[in-house]
Parts: C-alpha cells; structure tokens; sequence
C-alpha cells in the first residue's frame, strides 16, 4: 500500500494546516493519485473491450464526479464515445453511516429506453445506491444496465448486488477525497485516504 509519505500533499500538509488556520484532521493515504490513475486506464479498457461504443454512463453524485471525469477521459483513449448524464442519490447527508434510504434527489434528464446504461459511482457499501439506480434504470426500459464503482466495501453489503467493473477492494473504513466527502470537506484532495483517529 502506498505510505503517506509519497503524497505531495502530505509532504504540505503541515504548512497548509498552518496557513489555513483550521481544524482539519489529518488523512492517512490509502490510494494515491498515480495508482488511481493507472488503475482507470485497465478498468476503461475492459470496458471498452466489453460494452457498447454508445454507451449511456449515469454518474451518480456527487462523490463520484472526480472518478468520472477521469474514467471518461480514459474511456476515449480505449475508443469509446460515451453519453453522459447525472443523478444524485443520497443515503449519507453529512453522516458517516448510511441512513438506510436512498432519496432520488436530482434526475437525469435523458431517456434511458432502449440504450444500455453504464452506471457510475464512487463506493459501493451496503449496496442499496447501486441497486436503487439499476432498479430505477431497468424499470425506465434500459436494454442492458452495468455497473462501475471505484471502491468496493464488500464487507458492508446488506443487498444482494456486486459491481461488474471494481477499481479497488477496500476494508470498512470512512474514505475521503478524489470526490469523496466528510461532510462536505476533501473532496478536493488528489488521492483517497483515511481520517486518522488518533
Ligand atoms: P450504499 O448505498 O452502498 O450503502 O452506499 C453507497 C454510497 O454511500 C456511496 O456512493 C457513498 O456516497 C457513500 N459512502 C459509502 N462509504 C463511504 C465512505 O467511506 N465515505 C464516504 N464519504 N461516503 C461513503
Ligand atoms: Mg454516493
């Protein structure tokens, strides 16, 4: 696993701490920037190898639209010329543990009838988001639905549903940054990593 030491941002973490006057607590790396990375450019080329050139991609926000960005980029250089749409899901608000609900809070706007859909997000967990938004998709008519998440909770599933395309296996443990929050904090940072608890 990648040490702390090896992210840029550790290295300033200290000073940015200081210059921004805050509280923020410090975040041990558990994925940095480079093995994302290199991690999308496989997963964009089994999918291309795999899926329809056509393909509709739902990202579902908000945490997942770093890892997004990234996969469609990596997408096009596999040769492949996605749509895009967006849905926000919500089970978490600003909580660390999942309400047990998933609210559709924002809709796409394309009609899904016929195409095949490739769902996006960041963490699958308890598995309700995931199931949610195939449901959703399949009940609209989709013609094919796959699934794409860049972390995989496995540990934590409470619905029968795994993903068909996996960045990384990860422990229970709360994730933060490339995307993904803590209340609306890191979504900014470059790589995803850990809240330190001590
Ligand atoms: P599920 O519905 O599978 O329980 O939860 C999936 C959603 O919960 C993810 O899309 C993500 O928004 C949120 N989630 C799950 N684990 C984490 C985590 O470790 N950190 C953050 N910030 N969100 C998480
Ligand atoms: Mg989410």
């Amino acid at each position: 696993m990648p040490s702390a030491s090896m992210s840029g941002w550790t290295k300033n973490k200290r000073k940015r701490k200081r210059n921004m006057k805050n509280n923020l607590p410090e975040i041990d790396v558990v994925f940095d920037a480079d093995t994302i990375a290199k991690r999308i450019e496989t997963l964009a080329a089994e999918i291309a190898d795999k899926l329809p050139e056509d393909l509709l991609i739902v990202v579902v926000l908000r945490g997942s639209f770093v890892f997004a960005a990234d996969l469609l980029r990596a997408l096009d250089r596999a040769g492949m010329r996605p749509r895009v749409d967006f849905i926000t899901l919500s089970s978490y608000g600003t909580r660390t543990e999942s309400s047990g609900t998933v609210e559709l809070t924002r809709d796409i706007s394309e009609d899904v009838k016929g195409r095949s859909v490739m769902i996006v997000d960041d963490i699958l967990d308890s598995g309700r988001t995931l199931a949610f938004a195939t449901d959703l998709m399949t009940a609209r008519g989709a013609d094919s639905v796959h699934t794409c998440v860049l972390l995989d909770k496995h540990e934590k599933r409470e619905v029968s549903i795994e993903a068909d395309y996996v960045g990384f296996p990860v422990d229970d443990l709360f994730v933060v940054g490339y995307g993904i929050d803590m209340a609306h904090l890191f979504r900014s940072l470059p790589f995803i990593g850990v809240v330190r608890q001590d």
